[in-house]
């Protein structure tokens, strides 16, 4: 992509409102743009980040053998009748009537509408064990929206909903989800703890959560010093983090620290909750069972703000390369009146194109500052800089954003440098 052919509208000043330094380089760097409270506007650059989040998710998902589906936003409010959450779900959930006076929720999360996808096409053991999943924009009515994109009324969940037979299979399949969860989170390249938690209106015997640590996290979090044992101290009978740091580990191993996180994730072992309540069934030596569920929940837009959360500094962003917008950032200095420096950075931004390289190139008749500043906010992992010198002899200077690390390299060696 080019400069020149984008939308590129970075601002000068941080945003003061902004309280959240994610936030404050979302704005920024022009990647989200609010409509009202906690709803927001993707932009070119924002989009892009998010797809990238997605994709990781979405093939992690598919090895793990997930089926992905598209379920309706708008939801009937009898279901939620039959599994007794419109009473029990509280102000998030937002209703409406359509012209014939029915009610609906916009869907805050699926699970009644996949039961009731389950009762349709799981009629036998054969159709079991089964996960479902969608990537698909999810509504809450939040108390407090802020932080952005971190806790937005309107924002994108990957959420997953799995089917088995009994209690040891549903037990496997939330084993293998942990699994593909760790690997979704590994491969984005994020320093996450797995913990324990509070399964709260979703329901169910036993959940667990994954918390991108950060100082900025809403959420506290309690490890043992001597075991694995880690928990959400929502969990926890104590509640003020000052007497809990130091407290004897409830598992009788160590004492606990404290850390901050960002929930990113959280898993669930459903047992027969909505089954129960809404009449999943299959038949198992001739008498009906009930389908035990699980249901796997990601923050797919919360990602995007997390990772900034933890990838940061004075200049802007580093992204994960993962999750990178672009590979890399050519940056063209005084090329005015340059003709052959700009055939030698147009040549080295096609070549890189044909070699499937994601490269931005800045051909902006602007100086070289304002370059480098908007390349440093956008968190591109490398920058390629071309002048009058590197150009008269064939050359490209490589900077390493995360260190500013430096290295000339021939023209001829940059695609070999990037495939490798
Ligand atoms: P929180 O405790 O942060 O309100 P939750 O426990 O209500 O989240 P879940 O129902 O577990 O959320 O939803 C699955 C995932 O969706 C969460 O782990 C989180 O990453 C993401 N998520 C939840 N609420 C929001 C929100 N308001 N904005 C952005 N992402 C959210
Ligand atoms: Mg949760």
């Amino acid at each position: 992509m080019k400069a020149s052919l984008y939308h590129f509208k970075t601002l000068r000043d941080t945003p003061s409102d902004a309280e959240l330094i994610s936030h404050k380089l979302m704005i920024k760097a022009n990647m989200i743009k609010p409509i009202a409270s906690g709803i927001y506007t993707w932009l070119p650059l924002g989009t892009l980040i998010l797809k990238k989040v997605e994709n990781i998710i979405r093939e992690e998902l598919n090895r793990g053998n997930c089926l992905e589906i598209i379920m309706p936003l708008v939801q009937p409010k009898d279901l939620w009748d039959q599994s007794g959450r419109s009473k029990e779900y509280g102000p998030e959930l937002l209703g409406f009537k359509d012209r014939n006076k029915r009610d609906f929720y916009l869907g805050p999360t699926h699970e009644e509408i996949i039961t009731e996808i389950a009762k349709k096409e799981i009629s036998s053991l054969k159709d079991l064990p089964k996960i479902f999943y969608q990537i698909k924009d999810k509504f809450r009515d939040e108390i407090r929206p802020r932080f952005g994109v971190m806790r937005a009324r309107e924002f994108l969940m990957k959420d997953a909903y799995s089917f088995d037979i009994d209690e040891i299979s549903m037990h496997e399949t939330y084993s293998n989800m942990k699994n593909v969860y760790k690997n979704i989170f590994d491969r984005i390249g994020l320093d996450y703890r797995i913990v324990s938690a509070d399964s709260g209106s979703i329901g169910g015997d036993k959940s667990e959560e994954f918390h991108v640590l950060a100082d900025s996290g809403e959420d506290t979090l309690a490890f043992s010093n001597k075991s694995d044992f880690a928990i959400n101290i929502e969990l926890l009978d104590e509640k003020d983090p000052k007497k809990i740091s130091g407290m004897p580990s409830p598992d009788g191993n160590g004492n606990l620290n404290l850390k901050k996180g960002i929930e990113v994730g959280h898993i669930f072992q459903l047992g027969t909750k909505y089954s129960k309540s809404m009449g999943l069934t299959v038949q198992k030596d001739n008498v009906l069972q009930e389908i035990f569920m699980g249901c796997y929940g990601i923050g797919v837009s919360r990602i995007v703000a997390a990772a900034i959360e933890q990838n940061f500094d004075d200049d802007g962003i580093l992204f994960p390369e993962s999750i990178s917008p672009f590979q890399c950032y050519i940056i063209l200095i005084n090329q005015r009146d340059n003709p052959q420096l700009n055939s030698e950075a147009e040549k080295l931004y096609l070549e890189l194109k044909k070699n499937d390289i994601e490269v931005f190139f800045d051909d902006r008749d602007l100086n070289p500052g304002v370059k480098f500043r908007d390349a440093n906010l956008m968190g591109v992992p490398y920058q390629l800089v071309m002048g009058e010198k590197t150009a008269d002899n064939q050359t490209v200077e490589l900077i390493k954003r995360i260190d500013q690390q430096k290295e000339v390299l021939k023209l001829n060696e940059i695609i070999n440098k990037f495939k490798s």
